[in-house]
């Protein structure tokens, strides 16, 4: 492992500001291997990487950089994306979804996809990082650092902690979570995980494992948005009423009905809500069209918890816009 200090990787947005306000501190670049590669969902992957034998120090939540100039197979598109965007293509950040106490780092990334007419240029590194990327490949990645994480003594503030998530959304969650329950015997964690089929689902079966092994302080329920219920009686009910220890299924978005029911303590608990947000280009893109931009996810889900009276202090949010 080379380990060289740094500063705080920039992220990238129209501004060149960070995507993420993360804190500056001191961090490392380090070379790791990808031991395994997981594949998740059709277009999810766990990377797991090697890292020698120094146990590294970071937080769940956490996340780590990777720079596109690092591989050669993609050295035509990034010469290509910065003659025509007219910046250096800044590295991309990846939340871990291991945890401190397990023996590797693991990433878990999903291919965004060009989409004609909506996006304006070929996503660069998370297809070859999810589709491209092999056993023994070495990777320079920089971490960790981010905000996104407890406050300290967390069971102080309270006993309930709401993760809400989305798509890729749920990695620095999983990784909460696993440390939370193994290391926060007091809390008690509502899991609640919006994708668009049942296909898109990634953790689904680390999860439901969770679930089974923790019937009494940890709740799962998936909600998927574009699937319908069995019958339509059930639309937006099915699952519902199954044991503890037992993954639920709720059918459309998440909204501030299905959010009142399962967070019966509005004032009381904390709230980790993690997934698609308006990001800089969308914001770019609806100003250039004199529109406001469309609300996603993470706008979505902040609109239903101020609703539900969940105080502004008691939500962190991270975009992945
Ligand atoms: C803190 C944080 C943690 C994250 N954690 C994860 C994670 O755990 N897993 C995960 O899968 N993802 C995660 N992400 C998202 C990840 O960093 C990347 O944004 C994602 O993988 C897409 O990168 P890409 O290189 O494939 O696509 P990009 O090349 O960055 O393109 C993405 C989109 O931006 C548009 N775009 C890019 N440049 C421009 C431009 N100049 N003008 C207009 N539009 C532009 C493209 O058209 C495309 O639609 C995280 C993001 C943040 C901020």
């Amino acid at each position: 492992v080379t380990e060289t200090t740094t500063a705080t990787p920039q992220l990238g947005g129209p501004a060149g500001e960070p995507e993420a306000a993360a804190p500056r501190k001191l961090i490392k670049e380090l070379e790791v291997m990808v031991a395994e590669v997981v594949v998740e969902t059709h277009d999810a992957a766990t990377l797991v990487l090697f890292t020698g034998n120094d146990r590294l120090r970071y937080e769940p939540g956490h996340f780590l950089t990777i720079d596109p100039h690092q591989f050669e197979a993609l050295e035509r598109f990034t010469d290509y994306f910065e003659e025509v965007k007219g910046r250096r293509e800044p590295a991309r950040a990846y939340s871990l979804a291991s945890a401190p106490h397990e023996r590797y780092l693991a990433i878990t990334v999903k291919e965004e996809r060009y989409q004609r007419g909506v996006t304006r240029y070929p996503p660069l590194l998370s297809p070859l990082l999810v589709k491209r990327t092999t056993r023994g490949m070495r990777l320079q990645v920089v971490g960790f650092t981010g905000p996104y994480v407890l406050p300290a003594r967390v069971e102080d503030r309270t006993d309930h902690l709401v993760h809400l998530v989305a798509g890729s959304g749920a990695v620095p969650n999983f990784s909460i979570l696993k440390h939370a329950l193994r290391d926060h015997p007091r809390l008690r964690h509502t899991f609640v995980y919006s994708n668009k089929t049942r296909r898109d689902v990634i953790f689904a079966e680390p999860l439901r494992e969770l679930a089974r092994a923790y019937p009494d302080r940890l709740r799962v329920v998936h909600t998927l948005t574009r699937e319908t219920s069995p019958s339509p009686a059930q639309r937006g009910r099915a699952g519902e009423g199954a044991p503890s220890g037992v993954p639920e299924l709720r059918y459309g978005r998440i909204t501030p009905a299905l959010l009142r029911e399962l967070i019966p303590d509005p004032t009381a608990c904390l709230v980790y809500a993690c997934g698609p947000g308006i990001g800089p280009w969308e914001k770019l893109a609806a100003r250039e069209r004199g529109e406001a931009p469309q609300p996603r996810f993470l706008e979505a889900a902040m609109a239903a918890l101020r609703e539900l009276g969940v105080p502004r202090d008691r939500i962190k949010r991270e975009s992945y816009g």
